[in-house]
């Protein structure tokens, strides 16, 4: 198999020729969400980008094996090593059981994937299915001795690996910087070096997500369960790993970490990461009130939305951007989108209810080409939106009557929108209803009462005229007369 696929390899900072390890077979790792809150917008980005990345490769005809994580362990409230389990402090403060919060979080999360149009993955491993594989990952770390144990915790020895291999590669940052960034916090004792990162926890009496081990009774620092994840389901060395910016340091910087020191090389050929949003210029926090779920966005029940947004805005607004340059969440920007949206579904619908004519009075360009030439330039999604609507000016000119298509042009440029527009770029059609509602039906209903009343018009009976176009107005239909008849859409 060929293909022309580049891709930004965060690792190596340039973009690269995409050739999996084992042709066809493509392994691909996704961070996917710790399950203590609602989702949001910081959510919906990676998980779009790898979608189209998912769908893209299987378009190219590539088998993927698409792993993305829940993380339902280990995570602590200061991302690192110290404070609460995310998890179990939610479980606390709702007297729940920890299982409990990520069972009704992740079943959140996956409605608002599906909102959102993204596939679900391959596999969906949680971390806490998996303590042994990561427990004898800690073990072969402390086996070849770039770990520690130390009152019953075990720590990464970042130093002596440092001296082996070089740390930080990935950020860009050096071990010093490491350590002068780094926050003195409690449990600092127990650690030969600030930078060192827990491997194995012990817990505390109070702390009820725990497991036994030769260590201590505890949990898994977070960063084992990707290593120990990725391995298991994708083998020990595999083509793509991804997630958001914020993951570089330290989450996937260690997990490099991890697999050298436990297998003696990188697991991963290609890091990817998509960049960051941010809300009206501000990086989203629940500290600056500008944390918006994507639940709110839907209904626009946030003092910050001016009206609701459909999952469909929401996909479309972060695909007109490069997934690798930051997106700024505001009202005017995702009004535009809306429109933006709105406007590619009127060319398609207008695309297939264009009658052929014998030839085609104007070039149609080779779309399809320019789409798949955008895609392989590390999936230049904006590029591709851009091209499909240079193809609806075509559609217009002939829908105006200016220009004329043959079947043969009209059944390119479907194929080409549903090709790039509903399968590789998963937008979807929402005023088919969504799923599971077959909506010809209505369709020919409301195109009869229509035809109606062009008989009435016909017929100079401009009662039964008014009264038909005016009462579907009212029921949200927004009627169009053009020079061979009718126009309409759900409003
Ligand atoms: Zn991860």
């Amino acid at each position: 198999m060929t293909n022309q696929l580049f891709i930004y390899n965060t690792l190596t900072r340039r973009k690269e020729l995409f050739k999996p390890l084992q042709e066809p077979n493509v392994g691909m790792y996704v961070c996917g969400p710790t399950v203590y809150g609602d989702p949001h917008l910081g959510h919906a980005r990676p998980s779009i980008t790898f979608d189209v990345l998912f769908r893209y490769l299987q378009h190219l005809g590539y088998k993927v094996r698409y792993v993305r994580n829940i993380t339902d362990v280990g995570h602590l409230e200061h991302d690192a090593d110290e404070g609460e389990d995310k998890i179990a402090k939610k479980a606390r403060l709702e007297q729940l059981e920890p299982m409990e919060i990520a069972q009704y979080y992740t079943n959140r999360y996956h409605d608002a994937m599906h909102a959102l149009n993204v596939l679900p993955p391959s596999i969906e491993p949680h971390a806490t299915g998996h303590i042994i594989e990561q427990e004898q990952l800690v073990q072969e770390i402390l086996d070849n001795g770039y770990a520690y144990v130390s009152n019953g915790s075990v720590y990464f020895d970042v130093e002596k690996y440092n001296k082996d291999h070089k740390y930080g590669k990935l950020s860009g940052r050096n071990l010093e910087d490491v350590i002068n960034n780094s926050r003195t916090l409690e449990g600092v004792d127990e650690k030969r070096n600030q930078a060192d990162f827990a491997l194995w926890k012990k817990a505390q009496p109070e702390h009820i997500m725990r497991w036994p081990s030769v260590w201590s009774d505890g949990f898994p620092g977070w960063h084992c369960e990707c290593t120990a994840m990725g391995r298991k389901y994708l083998g020990n060395h595999f083509d793509i790993h991804g997630g958001g910016m914020d993951l570089i340091f330290p989450h996937h910087e260690c997990e490099i970490a991890q697999s050298v020191a436990s297998q003696g090389d990188d697991m991963v050929h290609y890091w990817m990461h998509n960049n960051m949003i941010t809300i009206n210029g501000q990086k989203m926090g629940k500290s600056l009130g500008n944390f918006i779920t994507l639940e709110e966005f839907f209904t626009g029940s946030h003092e910050m939305l001016e009206q609701a947004y459909t999952p469909m805005t929401i996909r479309f607004f972060i695909l007109q951007a490069h997934y690798r340059g930051t997106v700024d969440f505001s009202n005017e920007a995702l009004k535009a989108a809306e429109k933006a949206y709105e406007r590619m579904m009127d060319g398609w619908h207008r695309l297939n209810d264009l009658k052929a004519s014998d030839a085609s009075s104007i070039k149609v360009e080779d779309y399809a080409a320019r789409c798949a030439e955008a895609m392989n330039d590390d999936l230049n999604t904006a590029q591709v939106i851009a091209t499909l609507f240079d193809a609806c000016k075509v559609i217009n000119q002939v829908n105006d009557g200016n220009a004329t298509l043959s079947q043969a042009d009209i059944d390119t440029l479907k194929a080409t929108f549903q090709t790039y527009l509903f399968d590789v770029l998963g937008v979807r059609d929402d005023s088919t209803g969504g799923d599971n509602v077959n909506l010809e039906p209505y369709k020919k209903a409301v195109d009869l009462l229509l035809e109606m009343r062009k008989t009435a018009k016909a017929n100079k009976d401009w009662a039964t005229s008014d009264l038909i176009r005016d009462r579907l107005n009212e029921a949200g239909f927004d009627v169009k007369d053009t020079k061979d008849g009718f126009e309409w859409k759900v409003r």
